[in-house]
């Protein structure tokens, strides 16, 4: 049976194999009608956004107001209104009367998820840069610019947002020649919300963007994964960049890396949902399903060949970096089994989190996991809270640490030993240490000049040392500084944005380590230790973070039946103390008499909010508390 098909108002006749949706056949498309490209920008400049604009234009959703960031399908970026994930569509589009498929790769913006972006990238052979004509070039769009410049992409700019009343495309074109040397004929002016000229970046994406080289389709073949999902029915679920060859249903492919041989149930593209191919190509972006059971066997970076065929596998991708660790413990812990499933499944789609095993006196079994940063961390817990229905505890984020030690009970020969001290736990007898060392990175500010004062004892304050400052025009200075990450992953954004009135806008990357002073800050509860709360610290914060803190604990423990003694020690010398009073009152104190329902309600709100503790100490600590401490 044929069915027809209609794309972008031109009819196409597709065969249907029965029982399944329409297949279609791609194979009339060259690769050198193939455009592999992503688009990257500063967080809210509109990605997201032009996306929705590219896939209404090429037919691949219908033109509708109701179309906002459609890409954006998980339901932490909806509500949080941000890309965490990298999203890929492939789109049909007549440019010349020949057809083009463009396959475009949504990315998240924030530097939390710079690694879904680097990885992407590596799929592309370019890049539409996007900046917003009202706020001119900010900080990750020089940090985005610099790995598409270094990753050798050709680079489509783009100033959006040109309907604004405020905007300034003249501006932004001027900062992008000054900073990236585009030449200004070439940057399309476009408002991707309104749809103006948005057209033109589909063209400057094929006239600019060289099609993927060196593709055979004869050639045996190879495939890259770039990124991974888990389905339900469907198992894990690779997305792959199809280097050489080809790849159909029915085919044997070899894992790489493990030897273990899938068949290929269906082949397809995103666009943007799962929509089968006859057969993917050498040069395209396409799904597999090949029923792959576990998270462990579909790893990002792993190559895929033909049963039989001989291949050289791909390098694979640098593993992500973990900038902040932190425990993960289920509620109870006979939830341990789902949530080692939820933490696989998850980290399956979201590669670049790390996993190792812990447990803990209070807290029972769990895990301590490494992000790229807060938000990360926080965006990987709402995800299992919202995709595996799994609450967990979150103990105080810490840093990659590191110490030179002597002279320890499991260090037999004469000399010294470097360790890692991903936590509080790691922490070793200081008077086996010769020396600490932290993290560092290399911060890029850029602000406007009014708060440039401001940002610089912002960096100063933090441990931070100036290394270099740049004129963008004569509003906008731009300044580079290396900061201790310690002093950067927890609020610095927040801290940079308030100060600036939300003009500053922040990036880092990795600086390698400096040695430096560090102390274990542990906190009492009525004397009783509770390692779940301790903090590794610069030595001379200290007495500052130790007050507050208490001061935070104080304020987010809530009142018991007794009096609770909070106290901060350093070394065993006490640096910090508060109490919490004893509770007085119960809830029902003040309405005797009345309606019972009123009684009910108050009583499941309280009830409700003890579900969310966990007992440590016989004190009840919401599990809010271990990330709000943290916060200065
Ligand atoms: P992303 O973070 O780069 O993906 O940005 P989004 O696409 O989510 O857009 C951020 C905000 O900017 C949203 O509120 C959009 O509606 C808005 N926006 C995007 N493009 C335009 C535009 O061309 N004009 C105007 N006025 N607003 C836009
Ligand atoms: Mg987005």
């Amino acid at each position: 049976m044929r069915k027809w098909n209609i794309l972008r108002g031109r009819l196409y006749a597709a065969t249907s194999i029965p029982g399944s949706a329409e297949v279609l056949d791609i194979s009339h498309i060259p690769a050198e009608r193939t455009r592999n490209f992503s688009v990257i920008a500063h967080i809210d400049h509109g990605k997201s956004t032009l996306a929705d604009r590219l896939l209404e234009i090429t037919g691949a959703i219908s033109a509708d107001s109701r179309n906002m960031q459609v890409l954006d399908r998980l339901q932490v970026e909806r509500e949080r209104g941000i890309t965490v994930k990298a999203q890929t569509a492939s789109l049909f589009y007549t440019h010349n009367g020949e057809e083009y498929l463009l396959n475009l790769i949504d990315t998240p913006g924030h530097v939390d998820f710079s690694y879904e972006v680097s990885r992407s990238l590596q799929a592309c052979q370019g890049v539409v840069l996007l900046v917003d004509a009202n706020k001119g070039v900010q900080a990750q769009t020089v940090a985005n610019f610099y790995l598409a410049f270094t990753s050798e992409l050709a680079i489509v700019p783009a100033v959006n947002k040109i309907d604004l009343r405020h905007a300034d495309p003249d501006r932004a074109v001027a900062q992008m020649q000054r900073l990236f040397d585009c030449d200004p004929d070439k940057i399309c002016r476009i408002s991707a919300k309104l749809g103006t000229n948005v057209e033109s970046v589909l063209t400057s994406v094929i006239t600019e963007v060289p099609a993927p080289v060196h593709c055979r389709r004869d050639a045996p073949t190879r495939a890259l994964i770039f990124d991974t999902w888990f389905d339900r029915y469907k198992g894990c679920v690779p997305l792959v960049a199809v280097v050489d060859g080809q790849l159909a249903a029915g085919d044997v492919v070899v894992s790489q890396q493990s030897s273990r041989a899938y068949e290929v149930r269906e082949v397809g593209l995103l666009r943007p949902h799962e929509t089968p191919v006859q057969r993917l190509f050498a040069g395209q972006v396409g799904y597999i399903h090949a029923n792959i059971r576990t998270a462990s066997e579909a790893q990002v970076g792993d190559t895929l060949g033909l049963r039989g065929h001989q291949i050289t596998p791909f390098s694979g991708f640098k593993r992500a970096k973990p900038m902040v660790y932190a425990g993960l413990y289920p509620m109870d812990q006979s939830q341990v089994p789902s949530l080692r499933s939820a933490i696989q499944r998850l980290t399956l789609n979201d590669s670049s989190v790390s996993v190792q095993v812990e447990s803990s006196a209070a807290l029972g079994q769990g895990w301590r996991l490494g992000f790229l940063g807060l938000l990360h961390m926080d965006v990987f817990t709402q995800r299992l809270e919202q995709e595996y229905d799994s609450e967990v505890v979150v103990t105080s984020p810490s840093v990659p640490y590191r110490a030179k030690v002597h002279g320890a009970k499991n260090i037999k020969h004469y000399g010294s030993e470097e360790i890692s001290i991903n936590g509080p736990a790691q922490f070793p007898d200081v008077s086996t240490v010769s020396e600490f060392m932290e993290p560092m990175v290399t911060g890029t500010i850029i602000t406007p000049g009014e708060y440039f004062g401001a940002v610089q004892a912002l960096v100063l304050e933090r441990r931070g040392r100036q290394s270099d400052v740049t004129n963008i025009d004569n509003e906008r200075i731009m300044l580079r500084a290396v900061l201790p990450l310690s002093e950067v992953v927890v609020d610095f954004y927040d801290e940079l944005k308030s100060l600036s009135s939300g003009y500053a806008s922040f990036d880092y990357e990795d600086a390698g380590y400096e040695v430096t002073n560090l102390s274990k800050l542990s906190v009492l509860l009525n004397g009783e230790q509770v390692e779940e709360l301790s903090l590794i610290v610069h030595t001379s914060r200290a007495r500052s973070i130790g007050k507050s803190v208490c001061a935070r604990l104080s304020e987010s423990i809530p009142r018991q039946m007794f009096s609770i003694a909070i106290q901060a020690t350093v070394g065993g010398k006490i640096v910090a103390r508060t109490d919490v009073r004893a509770l007085k009152k119960d809830v029902l104190a003040k309405c005797y008499g009345g309606d019972i329902s009123r009684k009910m309600k108050l009583l499941k709100r309280q009830a409700e909010g003890k579900k969310r503790m966990k007992r440590i100490a016989n004190i009840d600590i919401p599990r809010e508390t271990f990330v709000k401490v943290l916060k200065r």
